[in-house]
């Protein structure tokens, strides 16, 4: 896939909203891209006011974070078409629409909007509106006990398959067991979430 500038905010603007940080390296390895391409474009968007470059930090400039958060939205609405209407699997909706969403953007994509019943939220519980924060426990931190699956941020597809796998969707129940590994379970079955995705994983009480 040729990547283009909307791929790398909605990538920046992924990494921020979940972990508050994005390096390089994390870039390159979410985009498939060698660190010195990812570098390369890296300095091409701040040298066009869209992020700020400090040392190894990354942040959007104000015009950046505008260009993105519309992204985003766009990118989660097509998401709800592609599950709803394409029947595209959950844990594959993400990548699957990274072409849509450019062709579904401006007014076309309030139409599909309003025509989708003006959803809240994509499949995966991200909000439409990417400035919505809400009252969550990432899994990583959650103690033992029973919570509602709030969403995945991230949309890592790996992950998304395994919860798939237990039917642990957004507003489903689960139970946590910590221990030296963290475990999940449901009605459905049992996961064991490596702790480096057990942070993309967010849950409610
Ligand atoms: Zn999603």
């Amino acid at each position: 896939m040729r990547l283009n500038r909307e791929d790398y905010l909605l990538v920046i603007w992924e990494y921020l909203e979940s972990f508050d940080r994005i390096s390089e390296k994390e870039l390159a390895n979410r985009l498939r891209i060698s660190p010195p391409t990812a570098y390369e474009y890296l300095t091409k968007l701040s040298d066009e006011g869209l992020i700020n470059k400090d040392g190894k930090k990354i942040s959007f400039t104000a015009a950046g974070r505008n260009m993105a958060r519309e992204l985003v939205r766009m990118h989660r609405i097509a998401e709800v078409f592609a599950y709803n209407f394409l029947e595209i699997p959950w844990e594959e909706t993400h990548a699957s629409v990274m072409e849509l969403e450019h062709i579904f953007s401006g007014d076309r994509g309030e139409v599909l909007f309003k025509n989708l019943g003006r959803p809240e939220a994509c499949p995966h519980g991200n909000p439409v509106d990417p400035e919505v924060r809400f009252k969550e426990v990432p899994l990583m931190l959650a103690e033992d006990g029973k919570y509602t699956v709030k969403r995945v941020v991230f949309e890592d597809e790996e992950l998304l398959k395994e919860l798939a796998s237990i039917s642990a969707f957004p507003g489903t129940s689960l139970n946590v067991h910590r221990g030296d590994i963290i475990e999940i379970d449901n009605e459905h079955g049992t996961l064991k979430v490596p702790h480096a995705v057990s942070m993309s994983l967010r849950l409610s009480k």
